[in-house]
């Protein structure tokens, strides 16, 4: 990312929409929005196979759930921000993941332009990839607003996506497990 380029587009951003770049409060304004973007947009520097960790199972062969993971993410189709909570589980093969390894894996994929479906996909595609489980399950709640600001008076409604593979995919009482544990 070019941090100055981008502070050159923010400000002819604001022209267009009829500010004024130069007065007080958004002086410092196309410097800010560079900034942030390299955080908000991190992901696309970013490769699960380096952030994930793999360990041994030690013989569990349980689900493990990793529940209410907070993220923050923008829609591709307005670059404006939706959020929610992710809900991660799975059951292991012969390896597992660091819990703490979770929430660093929404965040690749999340710190990027997205549409809930993918994103919901990208996390449960990418687990399975690298754990090679018996199963992954991905739950994700999110408001958009995009829906939210544009006046299309949705103000209150939340979308749910969801992703399975292997087991939860196959065996209703394995989902019905999963879907139990992160709504409990
Ligand atoms: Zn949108």
């Amino acid at each position: 990312m070019n941090q100055e380029q981008i502070q050159k587009l923010v400000k002819s951003l604001l022209i267009e929409i009829g500010e004024d770049p130069n007065r007080e409060g958004l002086a410092e304004t196309p410097e800010r929005v560079a900034k942030s973007y390299g955080k908000i947009f991190g992901g696309y520097n970013e490769n699960p196979k380096d952030i994930v960790t793999v360990f041994d199972n030690e013989g569990y062969d349980e689900m493990v759930i990793s529940k209410n993971i907070e993220f923050y993410s923008f829609c591709e189709h307005h670059m404006l921000p939706f959020h929610g909570r992710a809900h991660v589980g799975y059951i292991p093969g012969e390896k597992i993941i660091g819990l703490s390894k979770m929430p660093r894996l929404v965040d690749v994929f999340a710190r990027r332009l997205q549409n809930q479906e993918r994103l919901t996909k990208q996390v449960a595609d990418t687990l399975t990839e690298l754990l090679e489980p018996k199963g992954v399950g991905v739950v994700i709640e999110a408001q958009h607003m995009c829906m939210q600001a544009r006046g299309v008076n949705k103000q209150h409604s939340s979308m749910t996506t969801s992703s399975f593979t292997g087991g939860f995919k196959k065996n209703m009482a394995t989902r019905t497990e999963f879907l139990n544990l992160i709504n409990s």
